[in-house]
């Protein structure tokens, strides 16, 4: 790992230093995966989307019935006051909240508060490079898991699906992996929402489809009808890819990045495209437009 200063993080009310910041190895979210988690951005001193994040962790936990002793209002202030102990500008925020400390057993009754952790700090998820020339995607055999079964939109420590996922595609020497569902249509990328252009038009899967409702996807949404793009959701499967004339990705830790190649086939003619780009332009001005000052 590459050597950074110290970080400050917040735990349990306190801000503490990295080398101190420790939770016990009877925490359930060490223990079996219960918690859950956000990872938000913030630029040139500013939040992007912060209220939306956390009120989406909190949707997360009220899925997972964790009862949290703490505000919207007071969470996004922990997380303003974490920036801020850190002296950052921009950088990556990610906020974790376990189940917090139990004996052994499943029983999550057992955990009687959960534990919140947030750190600030930089993130570089691809080099500048790719956001020039686009990814090189493949399909993954993993798939997303149907939400008969965990649903993908509790942001939950369970990650190793789509770490699995993320391996498979490293292995065959791309960045990031296409993860459909069990049905066979596109869900998402392992950590990303997915879209197409077709004839002018931006389309994306619905998230029922099985992807995660990425803050990000609603921001293409936003500049899509600022900028007069006619976008909508349909499935899609790996056809409408390939036959798409653009794709791109988009998270928060990724932003918006344009797909130029699935499975060894060149999407459009295989160079980020036109309606991409001015979504991915859109996209950065926007972040260094508005958000929670801190
Ligand atoms: N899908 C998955 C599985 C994710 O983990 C994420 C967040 N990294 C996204 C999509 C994108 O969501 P957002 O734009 O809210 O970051």
């Amino acid at each position: 790992m590459r050597a950074v200063m110290s970080r400050k993080i917040w735990l349990d009310g306190s801000i503490v230093d990295e080398s101190e910041a420790k939770i016990s190895v009877f925490d359930h979210g060490i223990l079996y995966g219960d918690g859950i988690f956000e990872g938000i951005r913030f630029y040139e001193g500013r939040v992007f989307r912060l209220t939306e994040h956390i009120e989406r962790l909190f949707l997360s936990a009220k899925a997972i019935l964790l009862k949290l002793p703490w505000t919207v209002e007071e969470v996004c202030e922990y997380t303003l006051d974490t920036i801020r102990a850190n002296g950052l500008k921009d950088g990556y925020i990610r906020l974790v909240i376990t189940r917090g400390v139990g004996d052994l057993g499943l029983n999550p009754y057992l955990c009687e508060v959960p534990s919140m952790f947030i750190i600030a700090s930089g993130i570089t998820l691809y080099p500048d490079e790719l956001y020039e020339n686009g990814l090189e995607v493949v399909t993954c055999s993993t798939r997303r898991p149907t939400p008969a079964s965990l649903s993908p939109q509790v942001k939950s420590l369970n990650y190793l699906n789509n770490v699995m996922a993320k391996v498979e595609a490293l292995k065959a020497g791309a960045k990031e992996g296409l993860m459909l569902n069990e049905q066979g249509y596109v869900a998402e990328c392992t950590g990303d929402n997915v879209f197409i252009v077709k004839n002018g038009e931006v389309i994306t899967p619905p998230v029922s489809d099985g992807s995660l409702d990425g803050i990000t996807r609603q921001v293409i949404f936003d500049l899509c009808g600022e900028l007069g793009i006619s976008i909508r959701e349909a499935s899609l499967t790996r056809y409408d890819i390939y036959t798409a004339d653009e794709s791109f990705l988009t998270g928060t830790a990724a932003e918006t990045i344009p797909m130029v190649m699935l499975d060894e086939r060149e999407i459009g003619n295989g160079r980020p495209g036109e309606l991409s780009l001015k979504l991915i332009d859109a996209f950065r001005k926007l972040v260094r437009s508005e958000g929670t000052a801190f």
